[in-house]
């Protein structure tokens, strides 16, 4: 087999993106392919009516420690370092702060419970208290935070992340996901609109086959979504049914976003937040006038999320609508305007929101992140023992892996 690339790289998101960068100068030729007509997968900011949306990644989380700060800065993007909002109920609007204190205090009193007495199930949901009247709050939360509630959630997982967080929150005016799309070296040769179909492995290396032909390599990362992991898009070699079936145990969340303008006189101010009503785990997390611009973000996850993906924009935005309709009077109504919504779930080649870890499972982070036999290597945020289910998660495991590339094609010296 004539190798036509040391290392093909398999979509164009945050880890894909990573991998170029950290391939660029290595002298490894190098290909990267993206299925869709545009780089950034998840991360994706869209321009309507003169407003810079992220469908999908818009924080930048554990912002002291993310990468994407440095690269963003020495890119000339700006980064607005003020804290985020939310947590915040505006004016205590159908939450009174005896009742945030009381959520919060079921809260603390769960998450207390899953570091002390862990539960030998390793689900989170085990850990409520039964019957407690903040169960449907800790449920919105977990649909925010993993996306799933929290009977499908893995505690060690869970608190991978919570333990690693800095809890500092930065954001890209211009969008995380223009930052990212941005942030591809133009020295590595990319291939849009050209889904992998299969990888099949050979003496020196790997095929893989696209509809424009077969493409010949000493070496793959494939960063794709755990949805396209396991939902046979891409043929894979039964030598990697042990990553098939970690994929599988780190299903995507459901979230999604949904955007609304804000015309006329309205009583909403500048960079704040409430959620719809506290007590339903379906309810949505309205971000009002983010960078003070005339925009509501509304963001559904877990339930919330799969209803809105499946009755379509219209219920959706209706329904936004009328959660701030009842906090801030039905007069809003007139001051609000559909803009976007996202739908990650039904997205050929994403399939969901971000990637949470089943009960017991945890550990499957790692076996997915393995290379295989020195020419298959795997990124994506899910591949992240602890920073999954984010960008900078994302950006670092395309690091890892681009190094792992490296370090076989060129093995060190005796
Ligand atoms: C609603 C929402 C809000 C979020 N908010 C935040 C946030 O505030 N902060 C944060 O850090 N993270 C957030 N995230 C998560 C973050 O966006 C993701 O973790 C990250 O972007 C994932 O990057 P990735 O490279 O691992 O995967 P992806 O972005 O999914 O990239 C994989 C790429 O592979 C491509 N692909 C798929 N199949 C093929 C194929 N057959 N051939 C070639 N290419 C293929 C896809 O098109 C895609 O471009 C959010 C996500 C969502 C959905």
């Amino acid at each position: 087999m004539s190798t036509d690339w040391d290392v093909v790289i398999i979509g164009g998101g945050a880890a894909g993106i990573a991998a170029a960068r950290q391939l660029a100068a290595s002298g490894l030729s190098t290909l990267l392919l993206e299925a869709s007509q545009r780089i950034g997968g998840r991360a994706h900011t869209v321009h309507v009516a003169g407003h810079a949306l992220d469908l999908g990644c818009g924080w930048l989380h554990s912002a002291d420690r993310n990468p994407w700060v440095g690269i963003a800065e020495a890119s000339g993007f700006t980064v607005d370092r003020r804290g985020p909002a939310w947590g915040q109920q505006y004016r205590d609007l159908g939450f009174s702060s005896k009742d945030q204190d009381a959520s919060d205090e079921a809260y603390a009193a769960w998450h207390g419970r899953l570091m002390s007495d862990l539960p030998h199930s390793d689900c989170a949901a085990d850990a409520l208290e039964p019957g407690g009247m903040w169960n449907g709050h800790l449920q919105a939360m977990s649909g925010y935070i993993s996306g799933a509630g929290l009977e499908q959630l893995s505690i060690a997982d869970y608190l991978a992340y919570d333990r690693a967080s800095t809890r500092r929150n930065w954001r890209v005016p211009a969008g995380y996901g223009t930052l990212i799309a941005a942030s591809l070296p133009p020295s590595v040769a990319l291939g849009l609109a050209t889904p992998v179909e299969a990888i099949n492995l050979e003496a020196a290396g790997v095929s893989i086959a696209t509809r424009a032909g077969r493409i010949n390599a000493r070496t793959a990362i494939l960063t794709v979504s755990t949805t396209v992991f396991v939902d046979g898009a891409i043929g894979l070699p039964p030598e990697l049914d042990d990553w098939r079936h970690a994929a599988a145990s780190l299903p995507l969340g459901r979230n999604e976003k949904l955007f609304l303008e804000i015309v006329g006189n309205s009583p909403f101010e500048p960079e704040i937040h409430v959620l719809g009503n506290p007590r339903n785990p379906r309810t949505g997390s309205y971000y009002i006038r983010p960078f003070g611009r005339p925009v509501i973000e509304a963001f559904f996850g877990g339930e919330g999320a799969e209803v809105l993906a499946e009755d379509g924009p219209a219920a959706g935005f209706a329904y936004a609508i009328e959660e701030l309709a009842a906090l801030f009077g039905a007069d809003v109504r007139r001051n609000l305007r559909p803009l976007a919504v996202s739908n990650w779930s039904r997205m050929d080649h994403i399939g969901g929101g971000y990637s949470y870890a089943l009960p017991g499972q945890a550990a499957v982070r790692d076996t997915l992140a393995r290379p295989f036999d020195g020419r298959l290597f795997f990124a994506g945020e899910a591949t992240h023992r602890h920073d999954f289910s984010t960008a900078h998660g994302a950006y670092q495991s395309g690091v890892r892996a681009a190094d792992e590339v490296m370090a076989a094609v060129r093995p060190s010296a005796p």
